[in-house]
């Protein structure tokens, strides 16, 4: 319970709690067969306003504080990690499109990500590299009111499932590096957009594709912010992702440890629950403690947002910090289960496998730090 928090925030994080655990925690360990998220469950979490709600009204959003999204994907996390994909995607392209496109694409396509009929993935990594994003390849050539799009992004979330693509492209020089980078609006449809599936150790229920543009044309009216300004003013929104990953892997480890906390009681050793153990309770009591710091940095750098205060180093922080902890957590969590947690009967070893993935998407631990170390004033080097 955070006293802090308004009657409005409390409510959604009630829904958000209540839904969560009634419709989508039973599904799971399903859902890693099943390979996809149900759209019928996400047409469920858009009509119950739980994705990008900070979105204005004119685009069929609810113009709530940016808290709002970080407490639903830490409601979601702890019932499916999976599923919080949605409030991370949704949140970092509805800003994106809101932002950026222009109106019409905006309102043709934003009710549609809000109320869960559509879903956005969004392409920046290529095969060359992602933690040097500014250096990618896949042109972007004008061609009169029009441009065409040539090349490769890999490891793109929910790309086979998407409806439209936020797409990174160079429209300027290799040597003009953030500044030769342009954002484009891509319906999933268009001619001569491919997709091809990795096989993945987990976050099976999202999926990453590699996505192939072969001379794929989109209209002028689909570029996203000026020519060049890609990096410049398009990707500001992944301070406001990195709080929502942190939050998502909090609820997931969380929802670990809360069933351990349980389990500890239940299991007899040596003639007594081996909760009467400090070796067993001290580990997990750490482990609150590192969830409930790491929550608390998150909400603050959400806090910041909603004040328009700077918050990049925070953010980076949350990206961090959140992901290590939530598979320090699990993984203490499966340890405490003995031979049941090394099962596949458990959802500990799905957990783990899915936060993990957190370690490297939206940017590895190292790339959060040299971000911290540069807002500090540590030199860029070359
Ligand atoms: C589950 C998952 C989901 C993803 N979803 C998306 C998505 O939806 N859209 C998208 O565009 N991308 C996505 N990605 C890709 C992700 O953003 C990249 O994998 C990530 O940015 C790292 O890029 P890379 O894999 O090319 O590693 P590289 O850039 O090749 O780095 C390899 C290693 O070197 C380290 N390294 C690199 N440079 C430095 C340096 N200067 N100092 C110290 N260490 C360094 C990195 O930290 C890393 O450990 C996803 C990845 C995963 C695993």
């Amino acid at each position: 319970m955070d006293p802090t928090l308004t009657d409005e925030l409390l409510s959604i994080q009630e829904t958000a709690r209540r839904f969560s655990a009634e419709r989508i925690a039973p599904g799971y360990m399903k859902r890693e067969a099943l390979g996809h998220v149900e759209r019928d469950l996400i047409r469920e979490i858009g009509e119950l306003g739980l994705i990008a709600p900070e979105i204005p009204e004119e685009y069929g959003g609810y113009g709530l504080p940016s808290l709002a999204s970080g407490l639903i994907a830490e409601a979601i996390g702890h019932a499916d990690p999976n599923v919080a994909y949605l409030q991370i995607l949704g949140s970092l392209n509805a800003k994106i499109v809101a932002s950026h496109a222009a109106p019409a694409i905006a309102r043709e396509w934003l009710p549609r990500l809000i109320s869960g009929k559509s879903v956005f993935a969004l392409g920046l990594t290529e095969p060359r590299g992602g933690s040097d994003a500014a250096n990618l390849v896949l042109s972007a050539r004008r061609d009169g009111n029009r441009y065409i799009l040539k090349g490769e992004k890999s490891s793109i979330s929910m790309a086979d499932q998407a409806d439209a693509l936020v797409v990174f492209a160079r429209t300027g020089p290799l040597e003009a590096k953030a500044r030769g980078v342009t954002a484009f609006f891509v319906p999933r449809d268009t001619p001569g957009v491919t997709m091809q599936r990795y096989k993945d150790i987990g976050t099976t229920a999202v999926g990453r594709c590699s996505i192939f543009f072969d001379d794929v044309v989109v209209p002028e009216e689909y570029r996203l912010a000026d020519e060049g300004m890609g990096f410049v003013q398009v990707m500001q929104g992944f301070d406001f992702s990195r709080a929502l990953i942190g939050l998502q892997v909090v609820g997931a480890a969380q929802a670990s440890l809360d069933e351990t906390w349980a389990y500890i009681n239940e299991r007899n050793a040596f003639g007594a629950p081996i909760s009467v153990n400090q070796g067993v309770t001290f580990p997990l009591a750490e482990a609150e403690t590192m969830l409930a710091a790491t929550r608390q940095l998150c909400y603050h750098t959400l806090r910041l947002k909603d004040a328009g205060l700077p918050h990049t180093s925070e953010a980076a922080m949350c990206k961090w910090l959140g992901p290590k902890t939530a598979v320090d957590v699990i993984h203490q969590c499966l340890l405490t289960h003995g031979h049941y947690g090394y099962s596949l009967d458990l959802p500990h070893q799905q957990r783990l496998r899915d936060v993990m993935g957190l370690e490297i998407g939206d940017g590895t631990a190292q790339i959060m730090k040299m971000i911290i170390a540069r807002q500090r004033g540590a030199s860029r080097g070359r």
